[in-house]
């Protein structure tokens, strides 16, 4: 690669402003420089110059937790499509198939299993690629598996957050999905097994009202957006200017919402640290009596 390929063409491609770029080179969202997607992709989509943690595709997220790359899938159950036949401009199954065409992801949470750090783990990851992410039934039949899983395996459960929230097309089944994936959550801290969510940009809605916030560990990847509501609707609602970094993880970690503000190079080693400190801990999960049911994950402090 020469300094024209590399310097002067994509310059050029940025002044020709051509509708359809080819994915050769990617632009960054934070300081508009032109990246080779190729280098990108090895720098696990963070902006060398910036340091600006780009979106991460559930394959690439996955291949970069588990120990060598190596995880297996699993096979997740099926849910009822469109229970409510919505259709907006376009039929909610035609959405799905869409989505399904585009994002080489089923639905918008996959689950597998592998080692991290030499412990075995169990990770879910969520789609931002699959329709913005967002939880519906199906997502909460998936959540659930993964949580059955970690308990069947005594591992701890580890997810990866990126989402818009409730899916609308689903309307109330959506939402039911938020106390549902809580109840998930509640039998991981009944079975005394970590339960760790890991917060990527961005993280909104119905899912930061529910299993998202409920980690022993919450870990948010650098300035990722985490909030209920989006910035410009809580700015037009109490008609005030928001503080610089509100919602950012940063901004959650000062004010004791999150544990740590983690890069993405270094996930999986802290992934792998806090697993073994919580795992290896005495937890006393033989028989604990109910009302300190919650005690045990907490043992390792
Ligand atoms: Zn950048």
């Amino acid at each position: 690669m020469s300094w024209i390929t590399e310097y002067v063409r994509p310059k050029l491609r940025g002044l020709l402003r051509r509708e359809v770029p080819d994915n050769l080179w990617t632009t960054c969202e934070s300081c508009n420089q032109m990246l080779l997607t190729k280098e990108l992709r090895k720098a696990r989509n963070v902006c060398p110059h910036c340091g600006h943690h780009m979106r991460a595709l559930v394959a690439d997220r996955l291949k970069w937790t588990f120990d060598n790359g190596v995880f297996s899938r699993i096979e997740l159950p099926q849910a009822p499509v469109d229970p409510l036949g919505f259709r907006d401009q376009k039929k909610y199954t035609d959405r799905l198939k869409d989505a399904r065409a585009k994002s080489h992801e089923d639905e918008s949470l996959a689950v597998a299993h592998g080692t991290i750090g030499g412990h075995p783990a169990v990770v879910a990851v969520m789609a931002f690629e699959f329709m913005a992410g967002t939880m519906g039934a199906a997502f909460g039949e998936r959540f659930v598996a993964a949580a059955r899983l970690a308990i069947l395996q005594k591992s701890p459960l580890v997810v990866f957050t990126a989402s818009g929230g409730a899916r609308m097309q689903e309307g109330v089944i959506s939402l039911m999905q938020m106390p549902r994936t809580t109840v998930a959550v509640q039998m991981l801290r009944d079975a005394g097994l970590p339960y760790i969510v890991v917060l990527t940009n961005p993280t909104t809605g119905g899912v930061t009202a529910s299993f998202a916030m409920l980690g022993d560990v919450q870990i948010g990847e650098p300035n990722a957006l985490i909030g209920f509501a989006g910035p410009r609707v809580i700015e037009d609602t109490v008609r005030e200017k928001l503080p610089p970094g509100f919602q950012r993880s940063e901004y959650l970690l000062d004010h004791g919402m999150l544990d740590m503000v983690v890069a993405r190079k270094d996930l999986p080693a802290t992934l792998a640290r806090v697993i073994g400190l919580l795992m290896c801990a005495p937890a006393d999960v033989t028989a604990p009596p109910p009302p300190q049911k919650a005690e045990p994950a907490r043992a390792a402090e």
